[in-house]
């Protein structure tokens, strides 16, 4: 439905600015006209005897060649004028729809990552209230839960982060951060979650100057992204070292890879690979958009490697401190 409506759009603006043109040209053509016209009419008034004929005919050639020349002059300038508006006006009108495109695609994705976890979190205490459940099931319920909660807070932790630091509302606190430990917790709180699949490999102390918060948020949405897209029998390491005076995170998985050509384009908001493993895997396409932000910002980098043996590696680098 969109796709027609801008269609119509586009095609109503052509259409319009065609017309434009052609006004203008009908206006040039028009105004010659007239002028040879004039200057004939001009020509015709004096007799061949008349004094000083030659050098009258000679002025009012003069005069049908300087006006050409202003015309044109005109034309051009008026044509440009048309064309830089159009060229804008084409380039806003585009921007706007893409962004409404955005928009809409965002709300319809967060919507459905906002309710599924309140759902299932409803439905798993519903169950713990009504029935009678062996402290087996009991736990397996209040760690699905958990679990759910869990995602829920970091997709609500992305969405205001994110449109904070858009806003340039957001006010980075920038302070030593042991980066080895911030991992390692990290990681054991993936490892209560997914036992067995995430494995760290860290020296410890290594400092960075950095906003705890957001480093946080970016260790979060990397280990999340390489479990969420690799097989479940797979696992994922996280490796922490330094290199030439910067602190470097390895986050390696398993899993489908990412294409070279896709390699930038899903670190672009809301951008989503098409694929099987993406299909399956809930998301929201901000999570590397929001990470290579808040790396940027802290004069770091982010960037995507093969794994040699299938997968990716998602390699970062921040200055230490
Ligand atoms: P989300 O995970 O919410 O979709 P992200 O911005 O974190 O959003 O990731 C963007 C896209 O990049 C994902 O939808 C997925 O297609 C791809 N992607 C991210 N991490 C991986 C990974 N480790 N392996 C394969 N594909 C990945």
């Amino acid at each position: 439905m969109n796709t027609k409506k801008n269609q119509r759009i586009f095609f109503l603006y052509w259409v319009l600015l065609a017309y434009i043109i052609a006004a203008l040209v009908f206006w040039f053509i028009t105004l010659n006209k007239q002028n040879r016209e004039m200057s004939e009419l001009k020509k015709e008034s004096y007799a061949i005897t008349s004094p000083k004929y030659q050098e009258k005919i000679a002025a009012i050639e003069d005069e049908k060649e300087r006006k050409i020349k202003q015309y044109a002059g005109e034309g051009t300038t008026f044509l440009l004028v048309i064309l830089a508006g159009a060229i804008f006006v084409y380039w806003a009108v585009r921007r706007q729809l893409k962004i409404s495109q955005e928009q809409q695609n965002f709300m319809m994705a967060v919507t459905h990552e906002l309710k599924t976890p309140i759902a299932i979190a409803k439905l798993n205490l519903e169950t713990i209230q009504k029935r009678k459940l062996d402290e087996d099931q009991h736990q397996r319920l209040i760690n699905n839960t958990l679990q759910e909660t869990n995602r829920l807070n970091a997709l609500c932790n992305n969405l205001l982060i994110s449109s904070q630091i858009e806003a340039g509302g957001y006010r980075m606190e920038k302070q030593e951060l042991d980066l080895s430990e911030l991992l390692n917790s990290c990681v054991d709180d993936f490892t209560s979650r997914f036992p067995g699949r995430i494995f760290v490999n860290t020296s410890p102390g290594i400092i960075v100057k950095a906003d705890p918060v957001l480093i946080q948020i970016c260790i979060n949405n990397l280990l999340d992204n390489a479990l969420k897209y690799s097989p479940k029998e797979t696992e994922v390491m996280a490796a922490l070292s330094t290199s030439g005076g910067q602190a470097v995170l390895q986050v390696t998985d398993n899993g489908p890879g990412i294409d070279d050509k896709e390699k930038d384009k899903v670190f672009e908001k809301f951008y989503r690979l098409g694929n099987e493993a993406t299909k399956r895997a809930k998301g929201t396409g901000l999570g590397l958009y929001l990470t290579r932000k808040i790396l940027r910002r802290h004069r770091g980098s982010i960037r995507i490697l093969n794994n040699p043996g299938g997968g990716s590696i998602f390699a970062v680098q921040l200055p230490a401190a």
